[in-house]
């Protein structure tokens, strides 16, 4: 308490308005860089709007009194209600109006006003505006903490307690602020206002650090997430279903579980772009990719392979159970794709294999993918299954006829 007794209000108000400006211009800059998060720019306004109330009561005596008290409250907690607000924005936070702190202001203003023309008090104004500072930042942190937010919004938790850690300070210069005549002047205002404006300084830098840090966060989460997924059938791509089959791979290897691998490619479909179009040729791999993913369980993987073509991965799956999976499926590309693909009928090849001695997951789908290139020589829109000889390890390709194979599930 002696350091910040030693402390200089003046100079303190003089930092606060220099950081508050500096914060501003940081997220003006990313609220300009990153237009995705407009929540930025209510913030840099917010800052704007603190560092502006500390100068104006940091002019205190140079400036007229009427400009120096009312106004810099003000503008200080209009400061709070915009980081409120940006906040909200960054969360995609649709609560009602009525739920958000304005109303904060119509409590300032006449309190302010009471203890600066009625009864001036120096320390009357202080607790006026700590106490709704206090609730506009309390607000605030209820706002992040508590109403769910939207799954694509930055996680801002940490920025709420910086948020909960300002109210506390304004909090204790409520209960601390006693015998409102005490002092005259608000640069002899004691100990405790200077550590509270301290404070600020450390709330401005928090708050900022810990939204951009949030923020940047996200955006590498969003780059990782599309680099993984297919712009076109957002399913899966390549590079996602190797490593994350990689994992499941290796798990099924270690624990001796079964695993299988079904490779998908459309039938003809050359021909489906050439006579409709490329707009239609995708429309169908959207409906394939639909029909596939719909019908896969929970821990399985369901990716575009490449242009036409699909893997799925499935953990815990032996091959008689992919087999009959594969033939679901074919049973549904064939009848389901005039209605879920732009009006044209199509038909899928599929090859299934399952684990047997392979090291590495690339053998179990190129297994899978000799399989599917034995259903198209067969005559397309058919199951094949590699079938392993374990003695020898190599593998051959079964023929499961559509047909035959629809037959044998149909008696099931
Ligand atoms: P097959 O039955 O032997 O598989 O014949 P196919 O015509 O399906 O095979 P081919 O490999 O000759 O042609 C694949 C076609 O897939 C060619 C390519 O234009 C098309 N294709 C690949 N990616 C896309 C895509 O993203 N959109 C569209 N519309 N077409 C694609
Ligand atoms: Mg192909
Ligand atoms: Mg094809």
């Amino acid at each position: 308490m002696h350091l910040t007794a030693e402390l200089d209000i003046r100079t303190l108000l003089f930092l606060v308005t220099l950081v508050g400006l500096l914060m501003a211009l940081t997220m003006a800059v990313f609220a300009r860089r990153f237009p995705h998060y407009p929540g930025a720019g209510w913030v840099a306004a917010a800052d704007a709007c603190i560092a502006l109330g500390a100068y104006l009561i940091a002019m205190r005596g140079e400036f007229p009194d009427w400009l120096t008290t009312l106004p810099a409250s003000a503008l200080t907690l209009l400061g709070l209600l915009l980081n409120y607000e940006g906040l909200r924005r960054l969360l995609q936070e649709r609560n009602a109006w009525f739920w958000s702190p304005h109303w904060l202001l119509l409590l300032l203003l006449p309190g302010s006003w009471y203890y600066t023309y009625v009864d001036p008090s120096v320390h009357g104004r202080v607790v006026v505006f700590s106490g709704v500072g206090c609730l506009a930042a309390l607000l605030t942190t209820y706002m992040v903490l508590v109403p769910q937010r939207a799954a694509d919004a930055p996680n801002l938790r940490p920025v709420a307690w910086v948020f909960a850690g300002f109210a506390l300070m304004l909090l204790l210069r409520v209960f601390h602020t006693q015998d409102p005549r005490q002092v005259d002047d608000f640069m002899y205002a004691g100990a405790l206002n200077a550590a509270v404006l301290a404070s600020y300084i450390v709330f401005l830098i928090l708050k900022d650090v810990g939204l951009l840090q949030a923020c940047v966060r996200q955006l590498i989460a969003d780059v990782e997430r599309q680099a993984r997924t297919d712009p076109l059938t957002r399913l899966m791509n390549r590079r996602a279903v190797m490593e994350q089959g990689e994992r499941a791979f290796h798990r099924a290897v270690s624990g001796q579980a079964p695993m299988a691998a079904i490779m998908v490619d459309l039938d003809h479909f050359k021909r489906v772009n050439d006579e409709h179009g490329h707009q239609t040729g995708d429309a169908v791999l959207q409906g394939v990719a639909r029909i596939l993913q719909g019908s896969v369980r929970p821990g399985d993987l369901c990716a575009r392979f490449g242009g036409e073509e699909f893997l799925l991965v499935l953990p815990e799956t032996a091959l008689a159970e992919a087999e009959q999976l594969a033939e679901r499926l074919r049973l549904k590309v064939e009848q389901s794709s005039p209605e879920h693909c732009g009006g044209i009928a199509c038909t899928a090849s599929f090859g299934v294999a399952a684990l047997a001695d392979e090291t590495r997951l690339e053998e179990l789908i190129s297994r899978a993918d000799q399989a599917m290139y034995e259903a198209k020589h067969a005559g397309r829109n058919r199951v094949e299954v590699s079938q392993v000889d374990m003695r020898s390890s190599s593998s051959a390709a079964s023929g499961s006829a559509g047909a035959a194979a629809a037959q044998r599930l149909g008696a099931e």
